[in-house]
């Protein structure tokens, strides 16, 4: 079986991997070289778009800022999971929050902007500091403002009305003012949605965020009534869409309650664990849910920890003596901050992992790797 996948990054070529043994085979549209690739070893198809859709039983996506008429003419194919009303929900945070409404689902309280009363009325009723996101192509804290107290607003207007400017009359622009959340901290579920609407849900994954990019995740430390909540969410958004695929939500916890931050229609950063702490990945759910397979299990089986790997050109080879410690890398060209890699590391139990990110910590500078060492010591007093 053939499987497209609408964009050729590290999340296309870990589908590729995990679809392998299942006998499907993966290539990838670089929409930025607008060319098929084989998202593993890079090496250029001699295909064309057009072709590719053809070639493919199955079309995904590993992102959600894909153009416009791309996605039409993977969706008129019949074949496009999730769709393309998913990926342009996923990349349109008005569209996000309208669902999220619709499907009486608790985020944080927004308003969206279009003018600058908008705005002022916003500031008026949410205070500062005040978050404020583009609605169309932000990612990995991108395109987003804070508004804090002292801050020029005419100036922070000035930068605002310069995106909504940018926009057409088909694909117009439009800003969304959020609440800043006091949250405690950040969490994600990663589940995934059959053909037939069965869905399967992993557990709870805790995140860190630096400098508003995802930096580690720890799956295995949920009470069972916080897991319900996520599930609860998860389910009303994944029905919502009709969705066939793996389907991520981030949600802030505020003292054991979950407002979404937002959804990403698509495998997830923060379910990269799943390659080493369940029996089938978030990578390959994917393929089987998209494919028509058989769900995998979605069961925890040991506790596991991510680290993601920042601009660096190679992972430490010395997280390899470290027991239990696999090394994911993506094969991109270096440049600062960019996700290059990914560490996972698994234990029985939580103060056992919590010894393993000690040892990884020795190899893994603070500067480079935050929260390695912090959350070590964390896992290991409790
Ligand atoms: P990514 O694609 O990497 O998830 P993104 O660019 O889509 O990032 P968000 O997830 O919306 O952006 O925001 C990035 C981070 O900024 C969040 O993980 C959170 O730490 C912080 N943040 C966003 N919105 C709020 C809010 N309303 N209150 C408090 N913090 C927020
Ligand atoms: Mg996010």
């Amino acid at each position: 079986m053939n499987v497209l996948v609408l964009g050729a990054g590290q999340l296309a070529r870990m589908m590729s991997l995990a679809g392998t043994p299942l006998n499907l085979v993966t290539l990838a549209y670089d929409v930025g070289s607008d060319s098929i690739i084989d998202p593993v070893s890079f090496a250029k198809s001699e295909m064309g778009l057009k072709q590719a859709i053809a070639w493919a039983d199955s079309i995904t996506a590993e992102f959600e800022h894909i153009p416009h008429n791309v996605l039409e003419v993977c969706e008129q194919s019949k074949k496009f999971y999730p769709g393309s009303r998913a990926i342009q929900v996923g990349g349109d945070r008005a569209k996000e929050k309208a669902l999220l409404d619709n499907a009486e689902v608790k985020s944080a309280p927004y308003a969206i902007v279009t003018e600058k009363q908008h705005f002022l009325d916003a500031l008026a009723s949410f205070g500062r500091p005040m978050v404020v996101k583009t609605c169309q192509a932000g990612y990995d804290g991108k395109g987003q403002w804070r508004v804090k107290e002292g801050d020029d607003i005419e100036k922070i207007w000035s930068e605002m009305a310069e995106f909504l400017a940018r926009g057409t009359d088909t694909k117009p622009h439009a800003i969304l003012a959020e609440k800043m959340i006091r949250f405690d901290r950040e969490v994600s579920i990663i589940g995934v949605r059959s053909k037939s609407g069965e869905v399967s849900i992993y557990p709870l994954t805790e995140n860190q965020h630096t400098n508003g990019v995802l930096t580690l995740s720890i799956a295995g430390k949920e009470k069972a009534t916080i897991q319900t909540q996520a599930e609860n969410a998860f389910t009303k958004i994944a029905n919502a869409l009709d969705y066939v695929g793996v389907l991520a939500v981030e949600f802030f916890d505020v003292q054991g309650e979950l407002l979404v931050n937002e959804i990403a229609p698509r495998v997830h950063n923060s379910g990269h664990w799943t390659q080493q702490g369940c029996h089938v990945s978030q990578f390959e759910n994917h393929m089987r849910a998209i494919a028509g397979l058989p769900l995998g299990s979605t069961k925890l089986l040991r506790k596991t920890a991510m680290i993601n790997v920042l601009g660096e050109a190679a992972i430490p080879v010395e997280v390899l003596t470290v027991s239990d410690v696999t090394s994911h890398w993506y094969g991109k060209a270096a440049k600062p901050g960019r996700k290059m890699g990914h560490i996972n590391v698994s234990a029985d139990t939580l103060h056992e992992l919590g010894e393993k990110l000690a040892l990884l910590a020795e190899v893994l500078p603070e500067e480079i790797y935050p929260g390695v060492l912090s959350t070590a010591k964390s896992l290991i007093l409790n």
